[in-house]
């Protein structure tokens, strides 16, 4: 794989609920786990989840969830770890609550990925895609089961990588 991006450049990050945790009813899915920890991790992950957080990573991209729920980041670690994957970082619901919305008396938006520099946010919920144009940041709408999500999201993550990366050219030729 080619290696053209800046290590450090570009974060993403990842709702969990109707993007990396979904229903096998609706959804191809990543087999569970052994027990007993299928009884402590119920939620089912959508299939591909390990090869594209992998991918992503072995890019050089800085990988990250950022959900709303109140799941503890412990919780979430923990599961992700029996599929083999480590987050870069996690912010939940609690997280979010403190360092976003803190002691402001104006109600910020329900996620605000580009409070952390997050360049990439894939998300399920409308109101977050419709947000991003207003605060600057990009979101890829993903919801229904879709074969192909790997390789869109990996396509839309070096365009928007690419595009940041001429964006800091043209600021530096500027600041010269
Ligand atoms: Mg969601």
């Amino acid at each position: 794989m080619k290696k053209y991006i800046d290590p450090n450049a570009m974060r993403i990050s990842f709702d969990l609920d109707e993007v990396l945790f979904v229903s096998p009813k609706t959804h191809k899915v990543e087999p569970e786990l052994k027990f007993p920890w299928n009884l402590k991790y119920k939620e089912r992950l959508r299939e591909g989840t390990p090869k594209l957080i992998h991918d992503l990573q072995e890019k050089g991209y800085s990988v990250w969830v950022y959900t709303s729920s109140f799941r503890s980041i412990s919780y979430i670690k923990g599961l992700f770890r029996h599929y083999g994957i480590t987050f870069d970082d996690i912010i939940n619901g609690e997280r979010h609550r403190d360092e976003v919305q803190g002691e402001s008396k104006v109600c910020k938006p329900s996620k605000l990925p580009s409070r952390y520099r997050i360049s990439l946010h894939i998300d399920d919920e409308r109101s977050v895609y419709e947000n991003g144009r207003g605060h600057g940041f990009d979101v890829f709408p993903l919801f229904e089961q879709d074969d192909d999500w790997v390789e869109k999201i990996e396509k839309r993550a070096d365009e928007v990588c690419r595009r940041k990366m001429l964006q800091e050219q043209l600021n530096n030729k500027h600041n010269v």
